[in-house]
């Protein structure tokens, strides 16, 4: 992370948001919604008619890609003339109270410790930089205002996910990898009711797709 560096609870980081939007911009291939991002923010365009069901939000707002070549993700969608996050409307954010987690923490970024125990606090030195010029915020304050206890229990929950199932899909034959890309797609990204709370839904379906990549690596 050549481009960050460390800050604690009680640093004072001087930074004021000049609502520029150049944060938004250039993000081609660089926004991943966590699907508890996708979750949030289906939900509330579903309130605005334009997203029926999860697979509906995925489908209109992102594309897909593979990490490493054998980890399907999505990526959000940019328009031209500069990259802009499909979201950007006017120069400001049209889905602001449900952005990702990581457009709330920024120019600031989290990360589970070891076993989750705690999280790591990053500042953010990108090309946009020119904002830590001015202002005052208390990191503490910072967090507790844009990362919520769900947040930190999904990210918490998420990097151990993302450690076995890397593992099993790396196990896996590509043409397993793609006879069984849907199933796969259905319990990381699909299989959530927007009516029910997020939480108890990704659990049920993270254990449901380990326990069939388990199952096709036995084979
Ligand atoms: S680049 Fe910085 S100043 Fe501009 S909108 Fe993003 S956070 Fe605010
Ligand atoms: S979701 Fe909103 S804050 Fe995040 S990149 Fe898109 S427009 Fe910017």
């Amino acid at each position: 992370m050549s481009d960050a560096v460390t800050v604690r609870p009680k640093d004072w980081v001087p930074f004021r948001c000049r609502l520029c939007g150049n944060c938004c911009r250039n993000l081609r291939g660089n926004l991943m919604p966590e699907q508890i991002d996708a979750y949030r923010l289906a939900r509330f365009l579903q309130e605005r008619g334009e997203v029926e069901y999860m697979e509906d939000f995925y489908t209109r707002y992102t594309y897909p890609d593979m990490l490493e070549g054998f980890f399907p993700v999505f990526l959000i969608n940019t328009v031209d003339p500069d990259d802009s996050c499909v979201f950007l409307k006017d120069g400001r954010c049209s889905v602001y109270e449900a952005r990702p987690r990581v457009c709330r923490l920024y120019p600031f970024t989290a990360f589970p410790g070891q076993r989750g125990k705690a999280f790591h606090f990053f500042q953010c030195m990108d090309s946009n930089s020119a904002h830590f010029s001015d202002g005052k915020i208390l990191i503490k304050d910072w967090m507790y205002q844009n990362f919520s206890r769900e947040d930190r229990e999904f990210l918490t929950a998420e990097s151990d996910t993302l450690l076995e199932l890397g593992r099993l899909l790396k196990a896996m034959s590509t043409d397993g990898r793609k006879e069984n890309l849907f199933q796969i797609l259905y319990y990381r990204y699909y299989n959530y009711d927007l009516d029910q709370p997020f939480m108890p839904q990704y659990k049920e379906n993270t254990v449901e797709l380990k326990r069939i990549l388990q199952e096709l690596l036995r084979r």
